[in-house]
């Protein structure tokens, strides 16, 4: 199923959660909602299910207007972070839940939920459980149980809130694989949420980041790390360093000394984006920006040097290979391999 968020803003008592904001979905798309607390994700996602309804625009899911239709008549499956299972029913009785409650004529009979159960719990790989109460499983396993609740209504879409925000790491990052196979066994376009990037851009075709009730940018991981395409973007996205510089005729300058970087963009204050990978150090101050060393640290395979350059002692930081054993205190030089200028100050 397509869906097309087409100009939607959302406000509660005044306040604009949403700004404008488009978007189109592809049939089968496994899409990420990307962004810090507060960014409005849950937002859309509850406009997309038909748990809220936008203040302005409309949403479309293919040639229909949905946008005053109800969560039934979306034909919607959800998960939240917080498992809603029913504490008194059985695994095989969650799943069947959404199915059991349909009105008379179109509810399956009892032994064909039973039967559908049971399927989805082979394929969220715990067969064998449906006997068990939530209590008998652990994190994961329940919000697996959730997610086979959520499909068992074969839902037109599957949106998914932080399913996996209350569990630890490690759990954390199988059932992300794990989610990803899912995906690709049964197709369904999925909008699943998160504030954590890596998980967005391991798991997601396409990655959708927000800010302040806005959409920064949508994107395949690679464009969206490689390419950032606003400040916010590149500072959420990876670890990155901003220099204030300033442009003139084409030239970046950095406290007055040219850097050597050419730049298309009009004269004026401007902010240098780099990452500390894509930064170098080099042997003489010439065209460089110099710094004093603060701190080195390791950080798993790598060292990160951070060094303050400049009037304004701007942080920098830089990697190093772990058996780099240049000479890293006092004051050293770097030159940005890779870097990107956004105007303004
Ligand atoms: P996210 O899921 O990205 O953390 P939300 O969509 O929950 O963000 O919230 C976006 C903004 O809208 C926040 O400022 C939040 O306080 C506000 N908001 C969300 N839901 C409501 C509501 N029901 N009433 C009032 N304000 C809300
Ligand atoms: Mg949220």
């Amino acid at each position: 199923m397509e869906i097309s968020v087409r100009h939607v803003r959302k406000e509660f008592d005044r306040y604009p959660a949403l700004h404008d904001v488009s978007l189109d979905i592809r049939s089968g798309e496994l899409i990420a909602l990307l962004g810090p607390s507060g960014s409005g994700k849950t937002t859309l996602l509850r406009l997309i299910a038909g748990l809220e309804f936008p203040t302005e625009g409309q949403i479309f899911f293919g040639a229909d207007d949905a946008s005053d239709k109800s969560v039934q008549e979306r034909n919607v499956g959800f998960v939240f972070q917080h498992y809603a299972l029913f504490r008194h029913m059985t695994v095989a009785d969650n799943i069947g839940f959404g199915l059991s409650v349909r009105p008379k004529g179109t509810r399956p009979a009892k032994g064909e939920i039973r039967r559908r159960a049971l399927e989805l719990l082979d394929l969220i790989q715990l067969p064998g459980l449906e006997n068990r109460f939530p209590r008998q499983l652990s994190g994961g396993q329940r919000q697996r149980v959730a997610l086979a609740r959520a499909l068992a209504i074969e839902p037109r879409v599957l949106l998914l809130d932080e399913p996996f925000g209350a569990l630890d790491a490690k759990v954390r990052k199988d059932l992300r694989r794990w989610l990803r196979e899912l995906h690709d066994k049964t197709g369904h376009t999925t909008i699943f949420v998160t504030h954590d990037q890596e998980e967005a851009l391991e798991l997601a075709d396409r990655v959708v980041v927000m800010s302040q009730g806005r959409i920064e940018q949508v994107g395949i991981a690679d464009d969206i790390y490689d390419r950032p395409a606003t400040p916010f973007v590149f500072s959420f996205i990876g670890e990155s360093s901003t220099l204030p510089v300033t442009v003139t005729n084409g030239q970046v300058l950095f406290d007055g000394s040219a850097l050597g970087l050419d730049a298309s963009e009009p004269d004026g204050p401007a902010r240098l984006f780099v990452r500390p990978h894509d930064l170098e150090i080099v042997g003489t101050g010439e065209g460089a920006i110099s710094g004093e060393v603060v701190v080195v640290r390791r950080a798993g395979p790598v060292r990160l040097v951070e060094i303050e350059a400049g009037r304004a002692r701007t942080r920098l930081e830089i990697e190093v290979a772990a058996d780099d054993d240049s000479h890293l205190t006092g004051t050293i030089h770097v030159r940005p391999k890779r870097w990107k200028l956004f105007p303004g100050a």
